[in-house]
């Protein structure tokens, strides 16, 4: 296992302890709720991780993901978790709410932790690779894969440039949970 995912694991655990990576074709009513899905969300089977409580749901078997792809994966999914634990009831609550469409909490709640995702982008390869995954995430706001969370392309990239604004200036990677998860992902000495 690389350095890096053992790291990350070792993340997770610290904050939820009993964590549990599962391959969600294994759970029923997963499979259910994917066939629900599958007319708006064809691809929720084979790409989409769904997180609940300690749960984490992949789309693959563990061991069978990229171990790159599984860490930033984990990294993504523990935002979630720590505002499941500190929101509770809440969360989920407006995670689900006003199915399908336009202005959603949902889209609150992935912007939190897709700005996971940024702040990798921007590690990895400087202001081309922030643009390009923030451009990506525009797409993935607007469209089908979140039900439309945030309707409307351009609309999605002005509810994200917030934080691509914080990443790029770097007052993102000073807050928690994201300096965290950044020193951690670097391999940073703590
Ligand atoms: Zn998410």
């Amino acid at each position: 296992m690389s350095d890096r995912l053992t790291r990350v694991l070792a993340l997770v655990r610290r904050h939820v302890p009993d964590v549990r990576l599962v391959h969600k074709h294994e759970v029923a009513w997963m499979r259910v709720f994917g066939r629900l899905i599958r007319p708006v969300v064809p691809d929720f089977d084979t790409h989409y991780t769904t997180v609940l409580g300690r749960t984490v749901y992949l789309p693959r078997p563990p061991e069978q993901m990229p171990e790159r792809v599984l860490a930033a994966t984990l990294c993504h999914e523990l935002v979630h978790q720590l505002d499941q634990r500190r929101y509770g009831l809440l969360f989920y609550a407006s995670y689900a709410w006003a199915l399908p469409a336009g202005r959603t909490m949902r889209a609150y709640w992935e912007r939190r932790a897709y700005a996971v995702d940024l702040l990798f982008a921007y590690d990895r390869g400087g202001d081309p690779e922030l643009d390009n995954v923030a451009r990506r995430l525009a797409d993935l706001f607007s469209g089908p894969g979140y039900f439309f969370m945030w309707a409307g392309r351009a609309s999605a990239a002005a509810y994200l440039r917030p934080v691509v604004d914080a990443v790029r200036d770097g007052s993102l990677a000073e807050q928690q949970p994201y300096a965290e998860i950044l020193a951690v992902w670097r391999g940073d000495q703590a």
